[in-house]
């Protein structure tokens, strides 16, 4: 929490005691064509605040809104460096339509070096979508992105990546939501294009008014093109993987036809859309030879879970074949948790 008041305080530039009366609570969406605006909103229970900033980059001509938000996890660093260099790049005399950019979403876990929670109320803001606007800060977070972000987008995309625990191979996502054809036809053709060798399609069965819990799953359910990229892992911050973010929301423009770009297109993924998740069975030390993105086969050896006394308690065995997609890439494993996701095709009716 030190580090978090301390960021506010700059960042509104005010005695923190007086900032809970003047914090802005809605974006000003109302700027004009060719400009910029960069804007902190914050939400507060009366005991945590949560800021939210955001940049408007709004084009010279009118077109969609594309939203881009980085750092729903706060230690998934290479969608923020991305986002970094998107905002400096970017000229608004040669974009068409508007850029609502989040660079850092959660900055409490930012700050706080925390991973997946807000230590303000330990809460998982990617857990917790749409939100409540009378709840915990990360539920009062998780409104805030979604009033003022997710329901203006055209198309929304949240990057996240591998997070300090998770060695993940990179990969561009979207859920198969039937609801939503045409919609989902986007964000399927946005994917595709991304330049991403691995493409992944959730399946998406969600009733209307079920809490989706992840924010672009809120999006996709509300019927707004959406879709995520993950790049990135360890809590790293990987050359390639900031490239491949950017390169991929440069794709994305082109293909919205908001911002031109010289890049070729890009070749066409390899498509996963199915995924077999392998649950730990045991607390313990983990040990396993593989990597993200290796191919298995059915039945092989991942790897063995150890007692701390080192004796050997469980084998971990794939029971799917196909590519890693993630797996636990530090040696801690709590029963239950996922030790490792498979992604697989299977034809589709
Ligand atoms: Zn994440």
């Amino acid at each position: 929490m030190k580090y978090f008041t301390l960021f506010l305080s700059a960042v509104l530039s005010m005695p923190i005691s007086d900032a809970a009366a003047q914090l802005a609570e809605k974006l000003d969406f109302n700027i004009q064509s060719a400009s910029t605006s960069e804007q902190v909103l914050a939400v507060s229970n009366g005991i945590d605040t949560a800021s939210l900033p955001v940049k408007i980059i709004r084009g010279k001509m009118d077109g969609p809104v594309f939203s881009i938000v980085a750092g729903i996890h706060g230690y998934e660093y290479p969608p923020i460096m991305a986002t970094q260099q998107i905002m400096a790049e970017i000229d608004p005399d040669k974009l068409k339509g508007t850029l609502l950019i989040v660079p850092v979403a959660n900055t409490a876990a930012f700050f706080g070096r925390t991973v997946f929670y807000n230590p303000a109320d330990g809460k998982n803001l990617n857990r917790v979508f749409p939100g409540k606007p009378e709840g915990t800060v990360s539920e009062r977070l998780a409104h805030l992105i979604t009033t003022q972000i997710i329901v203006r987008s055209t198309v929304f995309l949240d990057v996240h990546a591998g997070d300090a625990g998770e060695d993940l191979t990179d990969f561009v996502c979207y859920y198969d939501n039937q609801n939503t054809p045409e919609q989902t036809a986007l964000a399927s053709r946005l994917a595709e294009r991304a330049g991403f060798p691995l493409l992944v399609v959730y399946p998406f069965n969600l009733s209307k008014t079920e809490p989706a819990e992840y924010a672009f799953k809120h999006a996709t359910q509300q019927g707004i093109t959406a879709l995520s990229m993950e790049a990135g892992k360890l809590g790293g911050v990987q050359h390639k993987s900031v490239q491949r973010i950017k390169t991929g929301i440069y794709n994305i423009l082109r293909e919205l036809g908001m911002y031109p770009s010289a890049d070729k297109p890009a070749p066409r993924p390899v498509i996963l859309n199915r995924q077999h998740y392998i649950k730990s069975p045991e607390k313990g030390i983990f040990y396993s030879d593989l990597k993200s993105g290796d191919t298995v086969s059915k039945g092989q050896k991942i790897g063995m879970i150890t007692d701390v006394f080192g004796k050997i308690i469980a084998d971990v065995n794939a029971e799917q074949a196909g590519i890693i997609l993630y797996k636990i890439g530090t040696p801690p494993v709590n029963k239950g948790e996922t030790v490792l996701c498979i992604g697989y095709h299977a034809r589709v009716k």
